[in-house]
């Protein structure tokens, strides 16, 4: 590129627009023209009044960087040529005559990037043209008001005097004279005002082209200049805005809604872009120039009423409004300008909206036809669905507290929703408070797992350390309540139960508010409404009566016919199994049974057992190690029966509890699925870290204080989640996992007679070597003969699985051999992602965040599955997962499961599940529809076996050389998944 001949300047006017064949489709055009140009381009060629004007190519804009900041060869004269055309289309002159054309110079990168640049208009005003436009317009006011404009923009935008050197100016001007707005301002008035103007200029040294060739040159180069300042370089990494190539320019004939009463401008939505009603939404203001609107000088007036002001022009804006709907097939953001009774429109794009807006529109389009439902399933932005499940802050009530100076602090909005209550600075209390009915916020330096039912019973959460991955972020998360993280400027005094910023102090008891969305922190109550989907899952509304829930279901029953990927949850009791199943889930993915070790006095057991465990462990040791020696096996008999007896207790305790909760679960479930995972955590977690606790404990087991001391001390390990934990927690004290499986089983058999038909898988958590697995294995087999056996029953009424959890890198690797044992598979992900890339869940956040920031890592690889590590570590699990055994199950648990790019990638990788958070669940249905749209690789149907298909006649027959083919192709580049 770069020739004399290349084409830098598409002309658009008189219902032709050379950039429509720029590129092949839309998105090639945006390319080259940037959205504003193509916008410009699509309605000019669709017939609608659009003043003339031409289009400087964004590659233009990428050689000018590439050369020094200089225009390449050719562009100046294909500008010269423009202007030319435009002059004898419009028959008026540029910068000079009688009938002089004035043009506004636009910025437009094919994305939109609002306050990158600022725009010129009336370019081409200078003392003389100024005097024709004002025998032209018969209005001298009319025309200095555009000239102090044109002054102003040129001096602040171009040549970058300080915006309020001219804010100052005009503002002293009306000061002296008496004016409130600038309308007030009279035709001496005006050239007062751009006498000051001049003055800014000398005082900063510049002085204001008369030439309006060189206004335009300067223009063009400012537009170019804009694309690399900071502001714009910083929007786009916020936005993750890559790979354009720069921004377009246009330069557009002026149109001008300041010519009197019967000129115009406004804005307008062709849907309400906060619900997605389907209304025209927009404002306007009569005798008024470009910003005008969005400045807020005056208070614009609502589309509706331009009825009566100018019906012609309102009802030509409602039949433009429907052609780019049909045209762009999408919501639309539009400008238009009334001159003199006559419609211009000035831009049009797709519009911003809301999560809610999105769906409502998706789906009310698609159900007129005017979309397919795939599109409307590809529309609207997965990761954002979570919002629609948020009680929410009232948004007036939000607005006064941010006018009344309520913001108490700023942090991370690490789960959505609004929530509002007294402050509480402990679980127990928040446990307490709420069982007496009050509403409560959880405000903590950070939480851990202790913290938990503190956290299930809070409205809202606040940390002040922390991440988006935080505990704090990610159990809130979990539950749908709404958390602020990561609050840095917050003291915390837990000893005085106060939290504060400089002078605003909070006690305990006393209400704040805080949106999940924003992460802002209010003092004070703000009111909190629940979300419409909730109430009608839980059956306090009728689906009728929320307009928002049958749009939401519909969406998603779209989704489910797409997908391919099954979707489970992770849910740990009954209630998240609950919600999880209204949410759509299929199955349970990752039951936690650690957290049922911890509601009420379980945990109590479960200290017993940890503190006597290692006692005992060691004594039955010593015991058979005595042999025959019967006098000294005596001995350790009787050293032995009171650690035993408080360990039988333990066990014998925690049996009937867990029972339960599996119960309870499989009730919900149905014949679903559900994966239980056996016991995961190192014990020091179960410990009571405190003195008073401890003392507790001791005098609860009557044992002394000192031992639970010592037992918390030879607990302790230096990187915990390398140490005793997961399947070796199992092997080293076998009774804790037959306790489990005998939980299972147990519960399993029960619900059965209950004409249930349970489907429990049980997974053995941190497995990196095949004989981990077998040895449990080989003990759940046992526990599960046992149970037969005291039941006297052959065999179980229903399937039991037996697999593993993929989490540990050299699992993923020896996946063939792990496979001999494993009827199924879930990549955790968490610790995969801790393991393969040797970064600690729990205090990476030092420097993962620069490491995002410097583009070592794209994205934090714990929220965004790594694909070109970690996922590889997932990939070759899979395939050789399924070269030792086809039908194994695959899925995934971890925060990834609801992670829309992580979806899509274990679509690509071909896994059968993900699994995820109850309130993730939609996001992960959508996800994985719109993976499926995206990658329509020969579809294997969700919860279809493997390399299975249902012929017409229903016979089934493995899948031929063909299909199995076809996979390898998917596996076989590391990279073909990224
Ligand atoms: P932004 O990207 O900030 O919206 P625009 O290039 O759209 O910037 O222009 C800013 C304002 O000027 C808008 O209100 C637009 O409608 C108005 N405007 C731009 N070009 C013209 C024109 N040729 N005639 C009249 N108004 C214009
Ligand atoms: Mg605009
Ligand atoms: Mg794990």
């Amino acid at each position: 590129m770069g020739s004399k001949k290349t084409r830098y300047v598409y002309f658009f006017g008189d219902a032709r627009a050379e950039g429509m064949s720029a590129a092949r489709d839309e998105k090639g055009r945006k390319a080259v023209l940037g959205g504003k140009g193509s916008g410009l381009a699509d309605m000019t060629a669709a017939g609608l009044p659009v003043p003339p004007g031409f289009t400087i190519t964004t590659v233009a804009c990428a050689l000018f960087y590439k050369s020094n900041r200089t225009w390449p060869a050719g562009l100046e004269e294909q500008v010269e040529a423009a202007i030319a055309r435009l002059e004898a289309l419009t028959g008026k002159t540029f910068g000079r005559g009688d009938n002089p054309l004035l043009v506004s110079v636009r910025s437009g990168a094919a994305v939109s990037m609002p306050g990158m640049m600022d725009t010129v208009l009336n370019l081409g005003l200078n003392d003389s043209t100024l005097q024709a436009m004002i025998k032209l317009a018969g209005n001298e006011r009319f025309a200095w008001d555009a000239y102090r404009r044109f002054v102003q923009m040129f001096g602040d935008v171009v040549l970058g005097i300080p915006h309020h050197d001219f804010e100052h100016a005009l503002q002293s001007v009306k000061e002296r004279r008496g004016a409130r707005l600038d309308t007030d301002l009279d035709v001496e008035g005006m050239k007062e005002v751009v006498a000051e103007y001049r003055k800014a200029y000398q005082r900063a040294g510049k002085s204001f082209p008369q030439d309006a060739r060189e206004q335009l040159r300067d223009s063009i180069d400012a537009v170019f200049n804009s694309w690399d300042n900071p502001r714009a370089v910083k929007y786009r990494q916020l936005n993750d805005i890559r790979g354009l190539l720069g921004t377009g320019v246009n330069v557009q004939t002026m149109v001008f809604g300041n010519m009197g009463d019967d000129s115009g401008t406004g804005v307008a939505f062709t849907r309400d872009p906060s619900t997605g009603q389907n209304k025209f939404y927009g404002e306007y203001l009569m005798n008024a120039q470009g910003e005008d609107v969005v400045a807020g000088i005056r208070t614009p007036q609502p589309i509706q009423t331009l009825a009566q002001v100018d019906g012609k022009a309102y009802r030509q804006l409602v039949q433009i409004r429907r052609k780019l709907e049909k045209h762009y097939r999408d919501m639309q953001d539009i400008e238009f300008t009334i001159e003199r009774g006559t419609l211009y429109m000035l831009q049009t794009r797709s519009g911003k909206r809301t999560i809610f807006a999105a769906v409502r529109a998706a789906v009310e389009m698609a159900q007129a036809g005017l979309i397919t439902k795939e599109e409307a399933v590809a529309r609207v932005p997965a990761g954002q669905l979570g919002q629609l499940f948020a009680p929410v802050l009232d948004r007036k009530g939000e607005a006064a507290a941010e006018t009344q100076g309520r913001v108490l602090a700023q942090g991370l909005p690490a789960s959505p929703g609004g929530a509002c209550g007294q402050v509480v600075f402990t679980a127990d209390t928040a446990e307490a408070w709420a069982k007496e009915g009050k509403k409560v916020v959880l405000v903590r330096l950070e939480t851990s797992p202790e913290d938990v039912g503190g956290m299930a019973v809070a409205q809202g959460v606040v940390t002040a350390r922390g991440g988006m991955t935080s505990h704090a972020a990610v159990v809130a998360r979990g539950m749908g309540t709404p958390c602020v993280a990561g609050a840095g400027q917050l003291r915390i005094d837990y000893a005085a139960k106060t939290v504060g910023v400089d002078a605003k102090v909070v006690r305990e008891g006393e209400y704040i508010s805080l949106s999940g969305f924003t992460g802002t922190v209010y003092l004070g109550q703000i009111k909190v409404q629940p979300s419409e989907i909730i109430q009608v899952q839980d059956g306090l509304l009728k689906p009728r009566e929320s307009l928002l829930y049958r749009q939401y279901n519909k969406l998603l029953k779209w989704a489910d016919s797409i997908r391919r990927l099954g979707v489970r949850t992770n849910a740990d009791i009954p209630r998240d199994a609950d919600r999880a199943s209204k949410m759509g889930a299929e199955g349970i993915g990752l039951c936690r049974t650690e957290h049922m070790f911890f509601e009420g006095d379980r945990i109590i057991s479960f200290r017993r057992f940890i503190l006597v465990a290692d006692e005992v462990k060691r004594l039955r040791d010593e015991l058979a190690a005595a042999g025959d020696d019967e006098a000294k096996a005596e001995q350790i008999r009787n050293r032995l029966a009171a650690p035993e007896a408080q360990y039988n207790q333990a066990l014998r305790e925690l049996l009937p509890l867990q029972r339960g909760d599996f119960e309870g679960i499989f009730r919900v479930m149905g014949s679903r699925p559900v994966t239980i995972r056996l016991l995961d955590p190192p014990l020091h977690e179960f410990l009571p870290q405190e003195e008073d606790n401890q003392r507790e404990m001791a005098s609860t087991m009557g044992i002394p204080v000192e031992v639970v001391k010592a037992t918390v001390t030879a607990l302790h390990e230096f990187n915990p989640m390398l140490g005793l934990r997961g399947c070796r927690l199992g092997i080293v004290y076998p009774d804790v996992s037959a306790m489990q499986v005998r939980a299972i089983i147990e519960a399993a058999l029960n619900v059965s007679k209950e004409g249930i038909r349970p489907h429990p898988e049980i997974m053995i958590p941190l497995v990196g070597n095949v004989v981990e697995l077998r040895l449990q294995r080989e003990l759940a087999g046992k526990v599960i003969g046992e149970v037969l056996a005291e039941r006297g029953i052959k065999s179980l009424p229903f399937p039991v699985k037996i697999g593993t959890m993929i989490e540990v890198p050299r699992g993923a690797i020896t996946a063939d051999e792990i496979a001999r044992e494993a009827e199924f598979f879930s990549f955790g992900t968490n610790d995969l992602t801790q393991m393969g890339c040797g970064f600690s869940r729990d205090d990476s956040g030092k420097f993962l965040r620069p490491y995002v920031d410097m583009g070592i890592y794209e994205y934090d690889p714990f929220q965004t599955l790594d694909r070109a590590g970690v996922g590889q570590l997932v990939r070759i699990g899979t395939e050789k997962g399924r070269a030792t055994r086809p039908d194994i199950k695959l899925g995934i648990c971890g925060e990834h499961g609801g992670d829309p790019a992580s979806v899509e990638f274990c679509h690509m990788i071909g896994l059968d599940y993900v699994s995820c958070s109850p309130y993730r669940i939609p996001v992960a249905r959508l996800a994985a529809a719109q993976a499926a749209l995206k990658h329509p690789y020969p579809a294997r149907k969700a919860g279809a076996k493997p390399g299975r298909k249902k012929t017409s006649a229903g016979k089934t027959y493995a899948a031929g050389r063909k299909g199995a083919r076809k996979r390898k192709r998917r596996y076989a580049s590391p990279t073909a998944a990224r």
